[in-house]
């Protein structure tokens, strides 16, 4: 953390710690037989899709899971060959390139049926297909009451050669509360499913475990794990697993302006906070339109000239103030707003309990400051 960003503001992702995440998650895959997809959807969790996707893949991952065509694509135009599932849709979405540079589609409804059929069909290809169950989120998946439909006009497609059904999967709504009575209940949901699937002739895979699942629940490994926050370093589970992972984000910037001010001087709108003594205040040139939250005001400090400091008053627009006492602080000195936690800064789950959200959005929110370094 000593050299000074280039940019006001950087958002520095360590891939190399994105790739031993994935190592040990594999690692913790590989011992029930399971293999392992990397999500990198929403642009690789902020920490940027190809950046992730290649530290993933190097780290042992075969699979890529995104949300869409177009970030499946993404990565086929970066050079990714690996298998790459996608499973959020537009209505009539065309899947022509999805079949033809073989991107597997997850199906949740026949209509996404019908487009992958015509693709398959327009291409002279085979169209690799996921068919999603519902088993009590939801939220995507067919209903138990709609699957076996969808079950028999997949087998048929497979039956005809216009498709291949490569897996069932769902997705769990409570694996980050160990014990809830819905994991047991969806995975028995799902297992019935499965079967259904089988009773039609379909020879697929099963995929259902995110990374609490991944960390919580190797009985839930099945073939496939596909853990997403966890790749990148946070740990929905921390309370309940030994896996140590390192937090792939740390987000910098640097002091601008240093003055001193008397006591009783207020800072920044609003006037909500009032210095007790005279003391140096530091500028930072980064603010909510960057993705800082504003409801991190009054809140949170940042790592500042070898210590943690309290932001003083309201975050702006594309700037904050922190209160330094009576240390030498100077103007390019560097700021670390959060990172792995290790040289004493904030952490992004620290943020994101300091305003009651998840670290989920706080690194995924982050895609705003000018510049991101790979390291
Ligand atoms: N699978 C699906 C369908 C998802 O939507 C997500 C993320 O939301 C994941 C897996 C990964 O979840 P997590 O980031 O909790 O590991």
């Amino acid at each position: 953390h000593q050299t000074v960003p280039p940019s006001r503001a950087e958002l520095v992702v360590d891939a190399e710690a994105i790739r031993q995440n994935v190592a040990l998650l594999a690692e913790t895959a590989r011992r029930s037989g399971a293999a392992t997809m990397a999500v990198v959807k929403a642009d690789g969790y902020g920490h940027g899709a190809l950046t992730a996707a290649n530290a993933a893949l190097a780290g042992g991952a075969r699979w890529l899971g995104v949300r869409s065509q177009a970030e499946a694509l993404h990565l086929r135009a970066g050079g990714v060959t690996a298998d790459v599932l996608c499973w959020l849709h537009e209505p009539d979405e065309d899947f022509t390139e999805a079949v033809r540079q073989r991107v597997a589609v997850s199906v949740a409804a026949p209509r996404t049926l019908h487009s992958l059929i015509a693709a398959a069909r327009r291409t002279g290809l085979v169209a690799h297909v996921h068919l999603k169950i519902d088993t009590g989120l939801s939220r995507n998946g067919a209903t138990g009451a709609d699957w076996p439909g969808l079950v028999a006009a997949a087998a048929e497609a497979e039956r005809a050669g216009h498709v291949v059904v490569d897996a069932v999967w769902s997705h769990l709504a409570c694996a980050d509360e160990p014990g809830h009575p819905s994991i047991d209940a969806q995975a028995a949901r799902f297992d019935e499913a499965w079967q259904t699937a089988r009773a039609a002739g379909l020879r697929p895979l099963r995929h259902l475990a995110n990374s609490a699942a991944t960390l919580t629940r190797p009985d839930l490994h099945f073939d496939l794990v596909r853990p997403g926050i966890a790749c990148y370093g946070l740990n929905p589970v921390a309370d309940h697993t030994d896996v140590r992972l390192r937090p792939a984000m740390t987000l910098r910037s640097r002091v601008v302006l240093v003055k001193r001010v008397a006591a009783g001087e207020g800072v920044s709108y609003g006037l909500t906070w009032t210095a007790a003594r005279d003391t140096t205040l530091a500028l930072i040139p980064i603010g909510y339109a960057d993705g800082v939250p504003r409801l991190l005001s009054g809140r949170m400090s940042v790592w500042l000239a070898g210590a943690r400091r309290p932001i003083a008053g309201r975050i702006c627009m594309d700037q904050f103030v922190v209160d330094c006492g009576d240390d030498v602080v100077e103007p390019g000195d560097p700021v670390v707003l959060f990172g792995p936690g290790d040289h004493g800064e904030p952490t992004a789950t620290e943020w994101a309990d300091a305003i009651g959200t998840i670290d989920y959005e706080i690194v995924t929110g982050m895609h705003r400051p000018r510049g991101r370094r790979i390291v």
